[in-house]
């Protein structure tokens, strides 16, 4: 068994990055890898209360559709369609507009 590493995907893969689209970010190889990432917040815009200047940040690297059951039953790193960033592609984009979609219909 191949381990599910970075390092791994580069030396020897593909092993989990996708090779045809991802269904959640229709990306595939090649990619950028890596999603071990992290940050200092710079600087808060109008109306964010959650973080200010000088936290420190991760990403939550989770890719999920929120709609399988699994993402209904709140186990989203379960989810059917599941990846990671960084393995299954860059989701930012997407993932944003799910949320910003989702939080709009509340
Ligand atoms: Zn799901």
């Amino acid at each position: 068994m191949k381990l599910p590493l970075d390092l791994h995907e580069y030396l020897g893969g593909p092993n989990l990055i996708p090779t045809t689209p991802h269904p959640i970010t229709g990306e595939k190889v090649p990619l950028i890898l890596g999603h071990e990432f992290s940050g200092v917040v710079e600087e808060v815009g109008q109306g964010v209360d959650d973080m200010k200047t000088g936290d420190r940040v991760i990403v939550q690297p989770i890719i999920y559709d929120g709609t399988c059951g699994a993402c209904k039953e709140g186990l989203i790193n379960c989810c059917y369609s599941g990846g990671f960033v960084g393995i299954s592609g860059t989701i930012f984009r997407r993932q944003r507009d799910h949320l910003l979609q989702t939080n709009s219909q509340q």
